[in-house]
């Protein structure tokens, strides 16, 4: 069934337009170019904002000329505009101010001399390029430039600028925003009639634009009205191709069948809490409750428990996995990283002691096995746990992700923890079912990141959310601070002499790093992206330094510290020599740990008090605050230092303050979502180019996705194959296919 929206876009704008296109915006159809909306408008005389501006923004900014100057890189003279023809071969930069009525805007034009004739003092144009900082400036460096006000116009032109909207595109210099805008005008004075993926009735019920009308208006505006009820309508056209998915997931889910676990009385659970040796949580003691409800249904559970970390969240795993090996069944814990899934063993072992030595002597009665399986295991170690878990052995079986995909065989898998690993979405799951035949296990995600009940309903359906607010009682309280190293370096002075007068106190602490160091050559050393203009090129590669390693820190702290006992802790260290450092650190044989992320999520080592993070600006908020909650597990109270070079009121600098002055971690969460774009909330959901979020925000639009999510459900509940919704269906299709594709480029 082609319409029109299927041409190539060659037939309608000419073969080297379609081409740059093709090129820069991976756009080949009609229908792809009519999706991509302009990012905002530009009403006719108004100037942007340039406050709004972000570095690596693609930018579109409508500004007047206050002062150009032009120079010769090679003599460093200053050139008067009347002189420029004279220097067209040299190498020169032509620096133009422009403003937007109260601040100013820098752009940089290297070889273009004659640009100061052009803009003069008072014109005013339109500039896009990618922003970029120079000298604590902002600056378009090399934009593309179109005078607004210049005479000889043609008329087509001049009806174009007449128009009180301008669309303002995600332009590059290679396509301009002004070229986008043209081939929009000709591609829908061609539009005849698109099929309306939202069924006509749901148009008049939510009072949305049709297809074809609502393309018109986003991309050629007349009034600010036609803005708003366009984007409404493509809005909830992406909310509702979303909630589709969903529902047909769900509807998918739902037939799933599961073995109900009852909760038994006398058996490993009753005996692991009468050895508990502390008490549980009002709020640990619901959350289970809640999941021995879901346990017990004959449909697979599927919750996400999200708890502060430290806020004890194993010891609720612990329980649900016993309850599950009570009633018959296995459980697996997966952890994101060996040293995690060594930890957690390590932990699960000792809680459970005698009880967790089936077959062994001074094994008790009811005992079971918790095996471990992680990739680096010795042949015969793997073949044992192996065994254990497919003879049943093991009532509870610890690794990586990576055990799902291995050919690991249960005897009768009851349950699946996941442990910080909030993205566990439908393809995982959907490889749980091949572990345990015609009936699928049940499926706990634990998570110390929060995450709003939009996006859990628009990335995994209806998933219930448990969560742990309170923190056991007794726990000691975290100081956090941030050491400005460049600003003050005594204070980092200090923070090495704290970290020695902890170690005296006879605690331990943790360094950490954002490299680890043993590169050859450093990723971040690239190639100056300028050609011309040497002078500015140095300047501009003074940019940002490599970020600090482990491997620099290790040198540096054997001089600064050197009476102390130190090691070093990193992924590409081999898994022995890991579980070596590890356990002597576990067991105070080590004083200070430089390590990378590797210890961010789960490691517990209660005897250390101390963290510095080092260039703690180059860690998301998330990260440092998982990676704070290493430290203050026991009785002694923690200590985080975040070092960094930023200065102050600089927004790395605001993120390092918010951290350190809170410790409450959905708080934390909700700044950090504010200043993280939502792509990164979403994984891999937000993809495709015809049918991806360009509009919806799952944060900021919860209304929009709720009723779209009840549409979708009446529409699949009657027609889950959406056979009497064909445009609907080829959404959903092409969402699919993106999203897949997406996914396999992950892994
Ligand atoms: P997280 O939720 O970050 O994974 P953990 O499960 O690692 O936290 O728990 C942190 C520490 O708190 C562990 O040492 C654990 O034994 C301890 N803990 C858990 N629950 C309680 C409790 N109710 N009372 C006291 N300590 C607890
Ligand atoms: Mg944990």
């Amino acid at each position: 069934m082609k319409t029109d929206i299927d041409r190539k876009l060659r037939d309608f704008v000419g073969a080297r337009t379609a081409k740059t296109f093709a090129e820069v915006l991976g756009i080949e159809t009609v229908g792809e170019l009519l999706r991509h909306y302009p990012r905002r408008y530009l009403k006719k005389g108004e100037l942007t904002p340039f406050d709004e501006l972000e570095v690596g923004d693609q930018a579109t900014v409508n500004g007047r000329v206050k002062k150009v100057t032009v120079r010769s890189l090679d003599s460093k003279q200053e050139i008067r505009p009347d002189e420029v023809n004279k220097f067209r071969r040299h190498r020169t930069i032509t620096k133009v101010v422009v403003t937007d009525g109260r601040n100013d805007l820098e752009l940089a034009f290297f070889n273009q001399p004659w640009l100061a004739n052009k803009l003069t003092p008072g014109t005013a144009a339109l500039f896009w390029g990618e922003v970029t900082k120079f000298r604590e400036t902002l600056q378009l460096k090399g934009p593309g430039t179109e005078i607004l006000d210049e005479e000889d116009l043609s008329e087509a032109e001049i009806e174009r600028r007449a128009k009180p909207f301008r669309p303002l595109y995600p332009a590059t210099a290679k396509l301009p925003t002004a070229t986008i805008e043209r081939s929009l005008k000709i591609v829908l004075d061609n539009l005849e009639e698109v099929e309306d993926p939202i069924p006509e009735l749901v148009l008049n019920n939510e009072q949305l634009l049709g297809l074809r009308d609502a393309l018109q208006k986003i991309h050629l505006p007349e009034t600010e009205k036609d803005i708003a009820e366009a984007q409404k309508r493509f809005r909830f056209e992406e909310a509702l191709v979303m909630q589709t998915i969903l529902a047909q997931r769900r509807a998918v889910t739902d037939a799933l069948k599961a073995i109900p676990r009852e909760r038994t009385a006398g058996g490993l659970l009753d005996d692991f809490d009468a050895r508990l040796p502390f008490q549980l949580t009002e709020g640990q003691t619901e959350v289970c409750e809640e999941i021995f409800a879901d346990l017990a249904r004959p449909h697979p559970m599927h919750r996400l428990l999200q708890g502060e970390v430290g806020s004890g969240k194993t010891v609720v795993a612990l329980r649900a996995m016993l309850s599950v090996v009570d009633a018959g069944g296995q459980a697996v814990l997966l952890a994101p990283t060996e040293v995690l899934a060594t930890q957690h063993h390590k932990t699960l072992t000792k809680m459970l002691g005698e009880l967790a030595e089936q077959g062994m002597l001074g094994g008790a009665d009811r005992a079971t096995r918790v095996g471990l399986l992680t990739g680096s295991l010795n042949a015969a170690a793997r073949r044992t746990a192996m065994l254990d878990a497919a003879s049943g052995a093991a009532g509870i079986v610890v690794g990586t992700h990576a055990l799902l995909e291995d050919k690991v065989q249960f005897a009768d898998l009851g349950l699946v923890v996941v442990d910080e690993q909030h993205r566990f979405g439908v393809e995982q799951r959907a490889a749980l079912s091949t572990k345990s035949g015609e009936n699928t296990p049940h499926v706990l995600v634990m998570t110390a990141t929060p995450i709003p009940r939009t996006v859990a309903m628009t990335v995994f359906g209806d998933l219930a959310v448990s969560t742990l607010t309170e923190l056991p009682a007794g726990r000691s309280p975290i100081k956090s601070s941030v050491v400005p190293a460049k600003e003050k370096p005594a204070w980092l002075e200090r923070a090495w002499e704290r970290v020695r007068e902890e170690v005296q106190k006879g605690h331990q602490a943790y360094v950490v790093c954002p490299r680890i160091g043993d590169d050859v050559k450093n990723a971040t050393d690239e190639e100056g992206e300028f050609a011309s203009g040497a002078e500015e090129e140095a300047e501009t590669k003074a940019k940002p330094r490599p970020a600090i390693s482990v491997l620099q820190v290790a040198e540096v702290l054997a001089e600064v510290l050197p009476d102390l006992r130190q090691a070093v802790l990193h992924g590409r260290l081999p898994a022995d020599e890991k579980d070596a450092v590890m356990s002597k650190f576990a067991a105070g044989e080590i004083d200070v740990l430089i390590a990378t992320t590797v210890i961010e999520v789960g490691v517990d080592v209660p005897n250390a008090s101390t963290m510095v993070v080092m260039d703690a600006d180059r860690f998301g908020i998330s990260q440092l605050h998982q990676l704070r909650g290493r430290v203050g597990r026991g009785k002694v109270p923690g200590l985080c230092l975040l070092v960094t070079d930023g200065w102050p009121g600089s927004k790395s600098r605001e993120r390092l303050d918010a951290v350190a002055s809170t410790t409450d971690g959905f708080e934390l969460s909700r700044i950090d979502l504010e200043n993280r774009r939502e792509g990164d909330v979403l994984g891999v959901a937000q993809s495709g180019r015809r049918t991806s979020l360009k509009l919806l925000s799952v944060l900021r639009d919860e209304e929009v996705i709720y009723a779209a999510r009840h549409v979708a459900n009446s529409i699949v509940s009657v027609d889950a194959e959406l056979t009497g919704y064909p445009a609907l269906k080829a959404f959903v299709a092409e969402a699919l296919a993106s999203e897949a594709a997406e996914y396999l480029e992950k892994t």
